[in-house]
């Protein structure tokens, strides 16, 4: 549900969570009824740019670094020498700016089913798109849970998935198929990193999604909870899966080189500290 309401607040109404949030708006600049989703773009009076898809908030000017650092880094540097990565969704390209900020990096080829939203992103968002001519870089539109299916067993390092809520297009990314395709694609020590939404709003998915992971083979999971602002509750999580290992630490990096907001090795550390009320709910799965 969306709602632009006379004062000029947008609102994401969350039946599901029993919540709404808020940003107040300039103006609306486009939007698009894709073949897939509703896209819009508003400018806010606060965040910047604001992208909206099918009435959820997706990506701000002002605070998309969380999520996109910690998409990226806990599960590259989780690696220890990733050369060939898969974004799947992420068609806003914050994800793959992160990700080739990575040296050990040869090839990174992004699977976004919606043209359309790179289309506005490379509009509204050019800050998030200035690494989309890197030559190591690829980009196509088509659906990722059969670009997976057909992957070359054994042929990626990394595969990120960046995708919308388990609705629509993006529901089929939280099953058991796309996991096993996933793990098939992946060279021994690769690992998995997906959105894992809200651990406080959302553990009843989580749960389900950290079982499907197991059960499909991969080894221990890490599930890091951070800050988003413009998602239901403010928190929200990345789950990271290892292929046929589980996690020796991670490589530290010089946050200074890597020209981060959010991300340190620090911040990876305490991420890795998992808060009593998800061990509990883990520990009962
Ligand atoms: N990165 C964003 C952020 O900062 O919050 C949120 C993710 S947004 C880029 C999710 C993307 O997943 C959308 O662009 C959508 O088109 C894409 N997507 C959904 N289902 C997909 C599928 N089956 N295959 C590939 N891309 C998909």
């Amino acid at each position: 549900m969306t709602s632009l309401d006379k004062n000029h607040w947008f609102t994401e109404v969350s039946d599901r969570d029993g919540s709404a949030f808020s940003l107040r708006i300039n103006k609306l600049l486009e939007q698009q009824q894709s073949p897939f989703q509703h896209v819009a773009m508003y400018e806010t009076t606060d965040f910047g740019n604001l992208m909206v898809i099918d009435g959820c908030t997706m990506v701000s000017s002002r605070e998309n670094f969380f999520y996109h650092e910690m998409i990226a880094h806990p599960a590259l540097f989780s690696h220890p020498n990733p050369k060939n990565v898969v974004i799947i969704g992420g068609g806003d390209c914050g994800t793959l700016r992160e990700v080739l900020k990575h040296d050990s990096v040869e090839t990174v080829t992004q699977i976004d089913i919606d043209q359309v939203v790179t289309e506005m992103s490379l509009k509204y968002f050019p800050e998030l798109c200035s690494a989309n001519d890197d030559p190591r870089a690829t980009l196509l539109f088509d659906d990722g849970i059969k670009y997976m299916r057909d992957a070359q067993a054994e042929s990626i390092d990394v595969i990120i998935v960046d995708g919308t809520d388990p609705v629509g297009p993006g529901e089929g990314l939280f099953n058991h198929a796309f996991y096993q395709s996933c793990l098939a694609a992946l060279r021994p020590g690769g690992v998995l990193v997906q959105q894992s939404e809200s651990p406080l709003m959302h553990m009843p998915l989580l749960l389900e999604m950290r079982a499907a992971i197991k059960q499909v083979g991969f080894g221990a999971l890490q599930t890091l909870p951070f800050p988003q602002p413009i998602y239901p509750s403010g928190l929200w999580s990345v789950t990271l899966a290892r292929k046929g290992l589980g996690f020796d630490g991670f490589r530290a990096c010089d946050p200074d080189a890597l020209n981060t907001l959010y991300y340190t090795p620090g911040v990876h550390q305490g991420a890795l500290a998992e808060p009593p009320f998800m061990t509990k709910a883990f520990n009962q799965q």
